[in-house]
């Protein structure tokens, strides 16, 4: 399938399209393509893999002048196991989402799998010795102080990875979002590539709540084989 969508769609603060409607199909993926040298990294183009389709990383062929791989899958069980078995040992780089890592949260954000799940699910991707990317979410108007205490167990609970690159992210509020009627949002415009969405406000209340979640997230990373990276904020307007 060609096209930046997922076939999830659910995510509260998301609005990816669901829909395979306007995409390109493909029976398999035809990678015969002459790729000048300074290329390094070759991205299947979809946000995520559905289980049901990683038995297609099988037809990769192996690099020859590519370094790696590098692939977006949800971070639950079902995907974690299917992309173990149809891993056939080529080099990838697998990415995913920790958000905010917390039940009570994996709710709001209709993220469809728990805590327990996603730790399980890293459990088997690091067993394959491969790097594990994922995005983490803060600037949140909602977080209880029993989410600060479950993120602190969330992270002792992580095993030591082979290498996991963490990226600290500001929740941005996308239209067409299912949360984009639960937030106040300034006048600040979130603009990347392919993307854009407005800076929301958030109570100083909820801020030294999320402040105190990056404390967190920068204690609980530590011994663990993460690297912490924060992401540019490219807001424009004042
Ligand atoms: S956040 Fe990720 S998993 Fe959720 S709908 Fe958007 S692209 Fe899909």
């Amino acid at each position: 399938m060609d096209g930046y969508h997922c076939y999830w769609g659910k995510c509260s603060y998301c609005n990816r399209p669901s829909s395979h409607r306007d995409l390109r199909r493909r029976k398999d993926i035809n990678l015969n393509v002459e790729l000048p040298d300074y290329h390094k990294i070759i991205r299947i183009g979809t946000d995520a893999l559905k289980p049901s389709e990683m038995r297609l990383l099988r037809k990769l062929p192996s690099p020859v002048r590519l370094e790696l791989y590098k692939l977006s899958i949800r971070f639950d069980k079902a995907s974690a196991e299917a992309f173990s078995e149809a891993y056939t040992g080529l080099p990838f780089v697998v990415s995913g989402s920790l958000e905010f890592p917390t039940d009570r949260m994996w709710k709001i954000m209709n993220k469809g799998y728990n805590t327990k799940e996603l730790i399980e699910s890293l459990n088997i991707l690091n067993d394959l010795g491969l790097t594990i990317t994922g995005g983490f979410i803060l600037g949140w108007n909602c977080l209880t102080e029993n989410d600060l205490t479950e993120l602190e167990r969330f992270f002792d609970k992580l095993p030591v990875f082979k290498k996991f690159l963490l990226f600290m992210f500001n929740l941005h509020i996308y239209p067409g979002s299912m949360i984009s009627d639960k937030y106040e949002v300034g006048h600040k415009i979130y603009n990347k590539a392919f993307y854009f969405g407005y800076t929301p406000k958030i109570s100083p209340e909820q801020e030294a709540l999320n402040n105190r979640a990056f404390k967190i997230v920068e204690a609980g990373t530590k011994g663990k084989g993460i690297i912490v990276n924060h992401i540019q904020d490219n807001t424009k307007g004042s």
